[in-house]
């Protein structure tokens, strides 16, 4: 079933992907829209559970990761007081097109700012897959997209932080995938 897709075939090169993802500046205009998004909400703004807008503070990362990884759906994200998976994607009932990111508001606190740009990529990996073929849910799948546009090391600082969080610990080969890296032998170690 999964040979059916294939993203690897697809992945755009680490250089154009990474300085949008990863820039200086780039991460300090969005740690500063999320810090404005969770003053706002710790001034108590809002009085439900949970909060409907906070998609601005995301919105400019989204919407590059969206770009690199061709989703031309929109995407908003939503700071919940709790999520139990604690970052979780669903597509938005009678919307079509329209997808909702939730996380753990404490979940979110604790990654940094390439973390929580790793962890948006595997729910727009889920987004994708839904999008072009949604019988083919994984979290392997959803990985392998997001590993277009974030490094695999980011994303297995997200696990153990998801794994502190929830206190269930998964197996990262499953998850992500063997280690391209692992595959070849080096053939420098003749050079000491
Ligand atoms: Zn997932």
């Amino acid at each position: 079933m999964q040979q059916i897709v294939k993203p690897s075939r697809l992945r755009i090169p680490r250089k154009a992907a990474r300085p949008i993802v990863l820039s200086r500046t780039h991460g300090v205009f969005f740690l500063m829209l999320l810090w404005l998004a969770l003053s706002s909400t710790a001034r108590g703004e809002k009085s439900a559970s949970s909060s409907s807008d906070t998609s601005g503070p995301f919105s400019a990362i989204v919407r590059d990761l969206c770009a690199h990884l061709q989703i031309g759906d929109h995407v908003d994200v939503r700071i919940d007081e709790t999520n139990s998976k604690m970052v979780s994607s669903e597509p938005l009932a009678g919307s079509p097109h329209r997808y909702l990111i939730s996380f753990d508001r404490a979940f979110l606190e604790s990654l940094d700012d390439d973390e929580i740009a790793a962890a948006i990529a595997h729910e727009l990996g889920h987004i994708w897959i839904f999008s072009h073929h949604p019988y083919l849910q994984t979290e392997e799948l959803a990985n392998e997209i997001a590993m277009r546009v974030v490094d695999r090391e980011t994303i297995k600082k997200v696990y153990a932080k998801l794994w502190a969080h929830t206190g269930v610990e998964g197996n990262l080969e499953d998850l992500l995938g063997p280690d391209p890296q692992r595959k070849e032998p080096k053939v420098s170690s003749n050079i000491d």
